[in-house]
């Protein structure tokens, strides 16, 4: 099913990211892992993509798996900063012939000694390419806290709504760990007439490396309640575990509570993690049809 069609229904939706595991011996475990995921109900699965298409093939594969074997739909990622034309072209074939019809179209980081002046410099180039080149429905990613190269937050805003407008049919938001943050973008993003869906992605934190490199990479910052979680369980894993989960569960409920419809969850392969959460919140999702997001 296209995921507009879906986030346009009269419900909330729960959805979970996973990645095809590099390593051959890791990778054959991914297929028990997506059945456990789905076993929970959510309504899609989101495959990453590796930077510089090292897991392209295995996005597909996965990709492929869900949408034969899954009641939740797919969302396959796709990059394109280190692509030629001839490359996505080839994977959108891929992706049409196994009857993928949702992307989420992304630049990509850019690898260790890239060079500029390849044809897509942006995400929005990908969208315009993949919107010419059948119907598949399109999402895009976006930064509540601005995007790490971008120094101006209302600039950033500017070049989604580019995204929006070249055919972005909803957007997925990087993680977050204050939700006050992300009401704070939603204001923004519809003020500059940004109407599509953004679903807020929810990272459970479970390790103290994890939190570090997360934050690194993504911008986040740490609000102090985070902090003080992280500084007083950091070096204690189960009960690091425990109170991840149990912020990323909060964070759900205030969302919800707040009339947001739509809520993807990075998984990080770990569909125990994930179960945990929609336990906590089987009532709360049960009860929930109307909202605003
Ligand atoms: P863009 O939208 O192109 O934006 C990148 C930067 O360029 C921003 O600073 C933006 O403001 C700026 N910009 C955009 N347009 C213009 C313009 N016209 N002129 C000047 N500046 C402009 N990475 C992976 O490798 N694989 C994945 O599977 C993956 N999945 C992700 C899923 C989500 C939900 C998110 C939030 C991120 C994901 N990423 C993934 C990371 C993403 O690839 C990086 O954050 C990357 O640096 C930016 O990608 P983008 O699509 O947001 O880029």
């Amino acid at each position: 099913m296209k995921i507009r069609e879906l986030l346009r229904q009269d419900k909330v939706t729960l959805s979970c990211e996973i990645f095809p595991p590099r390593k051959m011996d890791r990778f054959k475990g991914i297929f028990d892992i997506v059945d456990s995921i789905d076993k929970l109900g959510v309504d899609f699965i989101s495959v990453t993509y590796g930077a510089g298409g090292s897991t392209s093939k295995k996005t597909v594969e996965v990709a492929s798996y869900i949408q034969q074997n899954c009641r939740a739909s797919v969302l396959a990622h796709l990059t394109c900063c280190d692509s030629t034309r001839e490359q996505v072209r080839e994977q959108l074939h891929r992706l049409r012939e196994n009857g993928i019809e949702n992307i989420l179209a992304l630049r990509g980081d850019k690898p260790e000694g890239f060079t500029e002046g390849g044809p897509y410099t942006y995400a929005v180039d990908l969208i315009r390419d993949i919107r010419a080149q059948g119907d598949f429905c399109i999402g895009g990613a976006c930064y509540p806290e601005g995007h790490v190269e971008c120094a101006h937050k209302k600039e950033d805003i500017d070049h989604l709504k580019e995204k929006v407008e070249a055919g972005c049919d909803f957007l997925t938001t990087q993680m977050f760990f204050d939700n006050n943050v992300f009401y704070n973008f939603l204001y923004r993003a519809l003020s500059a007439g940004i109407q599509v869906p953004i679903i807020p992605g929810i990272m459970p934190i479970l390790n103290s490396r994890q939190i570090k490199r997360s934050c690194e990479l993504s911008g986040a910052s740490m609000p102090a309640p985070f902090r003080a979680i992280t500084d007083k369980f950091g070096d204690d894993p189960q009960a690091m575990e425990q109170a991840g989960i149990a912020y990323a569960t909060e964070q759900i409920v205030d969302l919800i509570a707040n009339g947001i419809r739509h809520i993807h969850i990075y998984t990080m392969n770990r569909p125990q993690v994930a179960g945990k959460i929609v336990e906590n919140l089987s009532y709360i999702l049960r009860g929930q049809s109307h909202g605003v997001g």
